[in-house]
């Protein structure tokens, strides 16, 4: 809710154009997610532009949820009647929303501290916030909105009662940092670090930071490290001296702020200009985090708070987990465990979060105090607002204040005093099929709750980020023209992924088609709530009628099975969506150049068929040994398409390009494209592996250590010998987890805090041994056997296979866990 304005307010906030005007409540909200209307009569509908969507489209689902005021786009304006809404128009809906948040944040008096830099925006910003929250109602950015889009929301969340803000920027290239300060207008900058990385957008480092530099042109302060001279040199020559407050570890700025490592953790010594001395402790002993306490420090002295304050905060905060998790709970349940702060905001996207998962029986939502300085009534109405606009069945709250929803939301709800009360009183069987948020602010140690509700997890499981799905679906598509289609494989368990939360996910981000090998694969992501449509690739002769019972659309390879399937429909009298496959050269399924004839006229005998899409596949995308024999792939797909096509009435997309054609053959995109390995990280051609991100960690756990002497053997047929005295750790993952056996003897490693272990001996069925000499590890201590820093490519590599198939045996016997980062 920001301050209430009316129609002529907005006119002159945002310089628009009324369209239509009805008499109109005063606004206090503004949506630009028509999924997110809490309460339509006071709300602004700004629907926005971004490369995969267009808010536009979501107008009269708008209207259908009850907002009656709509701030648009002038072209094209819409084309539908909206009765008894008022509409206004800009050339700019983004930059009115920006306008918008700019006047909401003229409104407010208080300190706003305005973050950038290059790493730790968003952690230093998280600290700041929770150290200040313990005194003073903070308004602050959700998770990372730094963006263009997400600074605006901040802004806008700025309320009445709020005392101080804190909000992160980022951006991407130059002219975009100007916005953000008008934006954010901070009164004291905080500048975190300048990274090393090039980064696209910018074509120097000192032009990257000059343009951040930007967002502190109007500040009081500026808060930085004095250390890296090139970034001071530019820092000095830029703004006046009683404007800068600088931090060091050694003598010499403003504040001295020198690092000993404890017992415990690290103590952080003050110096003040004075001389007067002050200590923090902290458990953290890594070089960033200590960075970004000094920054959160030094910001807390400059905002007024006294030392003893800040060192209690500091002392309190772990490390910030933005994880949003999705387990396997038990009784079929889905759990979704947020360790993200447990505010206001963190909540909404929990709730919005839960909205998107697939279908259950019931929504429960398992909830703590939110530990928010400020009004709690008005806290909690807005969360039983929340809590009804998101249809949650069931209410568990834990803690004194969230009593107050006993009247907001009275339904079915339940309330204990404390976490162990709720643990103690909790029936597993009441739980059947249910989607379960479990959001608890940390010191009430939620964990708990989770260990009693979510299906054992085996020491091995493969962690799946979601974030980098998305990211590497939106960087397919930024490659190809916004009209392509896409269908994203999700077949062979989504390339061992786990196919419903990733098709749900696929189905979240728009794409057009999915695709699996068999039937069977289909179905169960039917019964698992997928509406996608399905293409089955290789479906058999036995599954006709399960193709049909699920809405699964076949891919039709020869004459035979046409004719089968044509007669099947026949009988059953009912229409079915066909695929055709073209072999072009691939030789494993499909029509060839002398079947066209004869398949055409075919195709005309069962008007049932609907011919939904033809395709070929290409058998050397990633190769340009054979980009002359791919050419000559695509030229006879054109010819053979074309050919079909002049004879039948369906109108069927085209599609040939698999992940490493998209890059390498553009020109080739038909219609639609066929995104596989690319989507989970992988560019085989090599061209884009750090601009995807990756998707998969497989991680185990150390069982047991054993100290060996040198010349002992390890495993089956004595086939690993210590080379010295030293350790072994055995780790529960083997070839039947889908660790490959060619790993044996020191073939692969795994990561154990960070260091290299090789494999000793032979991988058996269910285990391995590493030798872990010299690292220092416990048993309990997690092992990394693939992710992040071992990346699938060199592991195949060095075994002689490709990605494709270490992705794939992962077994279903690991457990995956989903996150959101
Ligand atoms: C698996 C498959 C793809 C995807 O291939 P990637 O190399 O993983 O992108 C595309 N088309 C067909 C027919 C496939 O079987």
């Amino acid at each position: 809710m920001i301050q209430p304005f009316d129609g002529d307010e907005l006119l002159r906030i945002v310089d628009a154009k009324t369209i239509q005007r009805e008499s109109m409540y005063s606004m206090h909200r503004i949506v630009t997610d028509s999924r997110q209307i809490v309460s339509g009569t006071n709300s602004l509908f700004i629907p926005l532009k971004g490369s995969n969507y267009d808010g536009h489209d979501f107008i009269l689902s708008a209207y259908q949820g009850g907002v009656r005021n709509f701030l648009v786009n002038e072209t094209p304006l819409p084309d539908y009647e909206l009765p008894k809404a008022s509409i206004f128009a800009v050339s700019d809906t983004l930059a009115a929303l920006q306008k918008l948040a700019q006047w909401n944040r003229s409104l407010f008096h208080g300190p706003v501290i305005g973050i950038t830099g290059s790493n730790g925006k968003t952690i230093v910003k998280e600290w700041l916030g929770q150290v200040i929250a313990k005194s003073h109602a903070v308004a602050k950015s959700p998770k990372s909105y730094n963006s263009q889009f997400g600074v605006p929301l901040s802004v806008l969340g700025i309320e009445e009662y709020h005392k101080v803000g804190v909000f992160e920027a980022g951006i991407s290239k130059t002219a975009e940092m100007e916005k953000l300060e008008k934006i954010i207008h901070p009164s004291i900058g905080l500048f975190t670090n300048l990274g090393t990385a090039h980064e696209e957008g910018f074509r120097s480092k000192t032009e990257k930071l000059e343009e951040k530099l930007k967002l502190f042109s109007r500040s009081r302060y500026l808060i930085y490290r004095e250390e890296n001279t090139e970034v001071s040199q530019i820092i000095h020559k830029r703004f006046s001296s009683e404007k800068l407050i600088s931090w060091s570890g050694i003598p010499g700025t403003d504040y001295t702020l020198s690092v000993k490592k404890t017992d415990t953790g690290s103590k952080i010594i003050l110096m003040r200009p004075d001389l007067s001395l002050f200590t923090f402790h902290t458990g953290f002993t890594d070089e960033a985090s200590l960075e970004n306490l000094r920054h959160v420090i030094v910001a807390c002295l400059t905002l007024g708070l006294a030392p003893k304050e800040i060192a209690e905060g500091i002392q309190e905060l772990k490390s910030v987990e933005m994880r949003l998790t999705i387990k396997e709970g038990i009784h079929n349940s889905i759990l979704i465990d947020d360790t993200y702060n447990n505010d206001l905001a963190g909540l909404g996207i929990a709730l919005e979060f839960l909205q998107h998962q697939r279908p259950k029986k019931r929504k429960i939502l398992i909830l703590s105090d939110l530990l928010q300085a400020g009004s709690a009534p008005e806290l909690y109405e807005k969360i039983s607002q929340l809590l009804h606009h998101y249809h949650i069945d069931v209410l568990y709250g834990v803690g004194q204040e969230i009593s107050f929803l006993r009247h907001g939301f009275p339904g079915n709800s339940r309330f204990y005093p404390d976490t162990n009360s709720l643990v103690q009183s909790l029936d597993p069987n009441s739980f059947d099929n249910d989607l379960i948020l479990i959001k608890g602010a940390r010191k009430f140690e939620f964990e708990q709750i989770v260990n009693a509700l979510q299906e054992r997890i085996h020491g091995t499981t493969l962690e799946v980020n979601l974030n980098a799905i998305r990211h590497n679906f939106n960087f397919y598509k930024s490659r190809l023209h916004p009209r392509t289609k896409i269908m994203v494989m999700v077949k062979a368990f989504a390339y061992g992924g786990g196919p419903e939360e990733i098709a749900n996910l696929l189905q979240q981000l728009r794409a057009d088609y999915l695709a699996v090998a068999y039937t069977d694969e289909g179905v169960y992501l039917r019964n698992k709530g997928i509406r996608l449509p399905i293409v089955v690739l290789n479906p058999e002769r036995e599954s006709f009628m399960n193709l049909l019972r699920h809405r699964l659309e076949p891919v039709v390879y020869s004459l035979s099975f046409l004719e089968e399937l044509g007669n099947f429909c026949q009988t059953q009298n009912s229409p079915m969506d066909i695929h055709l496959d073209l072999d072009t050269g691939m030789h494993r399924l499909g029509f060839e150049m002398k079947d066209i004839h004869i398949l055409a006229e075919s195709l005309i005998q069962y008007p049932s068929l609907k011919i939904r899409s033809m395709y070929t596949h290409l058998v050397g995308a990633d190769d340009p040994r054979h980009g002359e024999f791919t050419l000559e792939q695509l030229r006879s797909f054109q010819d053979m398409s074309g050919q079909i096509k002049s004879r039948i009435d369906d109108k069927p997309l085209m599609h040939a390009l698999n992940s490493a054609g998209i890059i390498r053959y553009p020109a080739y995109q038909f219609d639609m494209v066929r995104l596989g390995i690319g989507l989970y990280g992988i560019d085989v051609n090599g061209f884009y592996d750090l601009a995807l991100k990756p998707v998969s960690t497989l991680k185990s756990t150390i069982s047991q250590i054993k100290t060996l002497s040198k010349g002992q053997s390890i495993g089956y047929g004595r086939a690993g010998i210590m080379p010295e005295d030293g350790m072994i750790a055995t780790v529960p993952i083997g070839y039947a987890d889908g660790y490959d056996r060619r790993f044996s003897n020191g073939k692969g490693y795994m990561l154990i805090h960070g260091r290299p272990a090789p494999v000793i001996g032979n991988v058996c069925m269910d285990m391995c041994m590493i030798n872990i000499t010299g690292i220092e590890a416990r048993v309990g201590d997690e092992v990394t056997v693939y992710g992040e820093n071992i990346s699938l490519k060199s592991l195949a590599n060095s075994i002689g296979t490709i990605p494709y198939e270490l992705l794939t045996n992962i077994s279903t016997r690991v457990k995956r866990v989903y996150f959101l980062d």
